[in-house]
Formats: C-alpha cells, sequence, structure tokens
C-alpha cells in the first residue's frame, strides 16, 4: 500500500501543511466556514470529494452555528424548530462529558461566551456581569427525553468542529479515499498515515514537536487561539464555569489524538481548563492519549504517548 508522510501543524485557524513524498499527486483547497479556516487534502484523483465536503460542511453551519440566526441550534435556542438527529448527538456526548468533568466542559456556557466575546471585546466585563452570565448556565437543566432545554442556551463550539470531522472522514471513506487530511481550523483528522507538527504555544509559528500518527484525530485547545489583551493579561475564549472567567489552569495547550474527533475535540477542551491531572480522563476512552504543555513549560503526557506517537522534539 502506497505510504504518504506528509508533515501538518495542529492549531487553530492557520494552517501549514508540506508533503514529503508524493506531493505532486496531492491537492489542497481551502475555504472558510464554521469560523475558522478550512484545509482538505487528498489525492488529485479524489479532489472532486473535497468539494462534495465543503458542501457538507455548509450543512452542518446551518445546524450548529450560533450566529446564523436561522441555524438549527440557533432556532433551538430560540424556543423554535425541534431536536434533529445531529443536535442530539453532540448535545448527548456534551451532557456526558458536562457530567465526567464536573460541570468543568458545560455545553450551556453559551451567555458567558457570548459576555467575554473574545473576538471582538477589548476589556473584562464586571464582576457583576459575570455573575449574571454564570447565574444563567447549567447543564444540569437539560434532559433529552423529554427534550427540554430548561431555559439554557446551547454552544457546541468546543465539539461540534469534531463531530463534523469525523462526518467527513465518514464520507471519504465511504466513496473510497485511502488517503486525506480533514483540517477544520486545527481539528484534524487524518486518512492514512502522517507527521504532525504540535504547535508551539508560546510561539505558535514553530513546532513544538512532531509525531506520527495513522488514520486518527489529533485536536489541540491552546489560550493563543482566540483572546485579547488587557492590562497586560490575556482574556481567551475557554471559559470556565465555575468561575466564569477564562480558565487559569496553567495550561497553555493541550493536544488529543483518538480515535473520534468528537471526543478529542471535548477532551482538549475540557483538559485545558482543568489542568495537568485530568489527562487522566484520556483513560474513559479508547485507544485516546494526550500531550499536555504547561506555560511554565513543563510536558505531560498519557503513559503511551511518545512510544505510540513517535514524539520527536
Ligand atoms: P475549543 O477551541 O475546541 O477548545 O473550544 C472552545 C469553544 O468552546 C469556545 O469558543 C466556546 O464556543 C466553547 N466553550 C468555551 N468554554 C467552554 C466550556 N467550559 N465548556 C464547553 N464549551 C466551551
Ligand atoms: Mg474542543
Amino acid at each position: 500500500m502506497k505510504k504518504i508522510l506528509l508533515i501538518i501543524i495542529v492549531c487553530f485557524a492557520v494552517f501549514t501543511f508540506s508533503s514529503c513524498i508524493n506531493e505532486s499527486k496531492n491537492v489542497t483547497r481551502q475555504t472558510f466556514a464554521l469560523d475558522t479556516v478550512i484545509n482538505i487534502t487528498t489525492n488529485k484523483e479524489d479532489s472532486e470529494r473535497i468539494n462534495e465536503a465543503f458542501t457538507l460542511l455548509r450543512e452542518y453551519e446551518n445546524v450548529f452555528s450560533r450566529t446564523k440566526p436561522e441555524s438549527k441550534l440557533s432556532l433551538l435556542n430560540n424556543g423554535q424548530g425541534e431536536l434533529t438527529e445531529d443536535i442530539e448527538k453532540v448535545l448527548s456526548f456534551s451532557l456526558e462529558m458536562s457530567r465526567f468533568t464536573d460541570g468543568a466542559f458545560d455545553v450551556t456556557v453559551a451567555p458567558l461566551v457570548d459576555l467575554w466575546n473574545v473576538k471582538e471585546r477589548n476589556t473584562a466585563p464586571t464582576a457583576e456581569e459575570i455573575e449574571i452570565a454564570r447565574s444563567k448556565t447549567g447543564y444540569e437543566d437539560v434532559t433529552l427525553s423529554p427534550f427540554s432545554l430548561g431555559g439554557k442556551t446551547i454552544d457546541t463550539g468546543a465539539v461540534a468542529k469534531g463531530y463534523i470531522a469525523d462526518k467527513v472522514a465518514e464520507s471519504f471513506k465511504d466513496k473510497g479515499v485511502e488517503s486525506a487530511v480533514i483540517d477544520l481550523g486545527g481539528n484534524v483528522v487524518l486518512i492514512g498515515e502522517y507527521k504532525v507538527g504540535i504547535r508551539n504555544p508560546f510561539s505558535p509559528d514553530e513546532i513544538f514537536a512532531t509525531i506520527t500518527v495513522k488514520d486518527k484525530s489529533a485536536v489541540t485547545s491552546g489560550a493563543y487561539q482566540r483572546y485579547f489583551e488587557y492590562e497586560g493579561k490575556r482574556y481567551h475564549h475557554i471559559i470556565d464555569p465555575r468561575t466564569g472567567y477564562p480558565s487559569e489552569s496553567g495550561v497553555a495547550s493541550a493536544t488529543v489524538i483518538s480515535p473520534s474527533s468528537m471526543q478529542a475535540d471535548a477532551l482538549s477542551t475540557s483538559i485545558f481548563i482543568l489542568g495537568k491531572d485530568s489527562i487522566s480522563l484520556c483513560d474513559n476512552f479508547p485507544d485516546t492519549e494526550a500531550l499536555i504543555i504547561m506555560e511554565n513549560g513543563e510536558v505531560i503526557t498519557t503513559e503511551n504517548f511518545e512510544e505510540k506517537y513517535e514524539l520527536k522534539k
């Protein structure tokens, strides 16, 4: 079987890609969807599949986007529309994650995400504003049967890209694609074997280490992805619902490798919020490993990470 080795950078919103072998046989196309930069690479003969994937992404955007008022999720949050199969799957898994993490991962975090609005804000909200938003969160009030949001607002930003990446990979495999890199803003799924570069969170244009990954997803959550700075402090996009502030667990970035991109996505966000000891969360998921880079430079991995993925610094 053809073995293709590629180097990619697992990151958010930026993507660097260079193939070592067979470069002339590959094609990469880029688009902007799901509020991020999307890059998909396949063999040239499968290039039509990329266009199909882009169409699929637009369809999912109309399901999960919170910035589109007519999306299925927006309608649901506004008390209209019904629970679609996709939303139910993502919501059900998210509620499980919320219970696993004792609410550090909270799919009802929307009021805090909107308040912090790190894309547009350049000053921190007041403690009172934070408390008001925090009081509107709480995954415990959401039930699936019977379905009720319990007055809460759902944000699937920490998990939907993983779910969608899995769906794109599934459709590729169904159509016989044997090698592809599906990169939804750093939420990466690999069909085939690749060298993956983990971004240095302190110098995001550089690679911290490389790993070799086959037929799995690699997802990184980091404080360098979306943030603003105010009075010398960085306020990033991952909120700790227990405090109402951007999390301060000492983690600079958390990378999770798993057969399921949805699980890797939710886990990387959860570990980023909960800190290094929560790396043991990976034990609850099959064949799932993690690498954490702490703000003090310390690197922590699950037991089998280095050996399994040929970690090279
Ligand atoms: P990620 O980049 O996958 O780590 O996810 C970050 C996104 O998840 C944010 O932009 C929010 O939309 C959402 N989010 C932020 N904090 C939380 C949280 N505590 N639990 C669940 N989702 C969150
Ligand atoms: Mg995530």
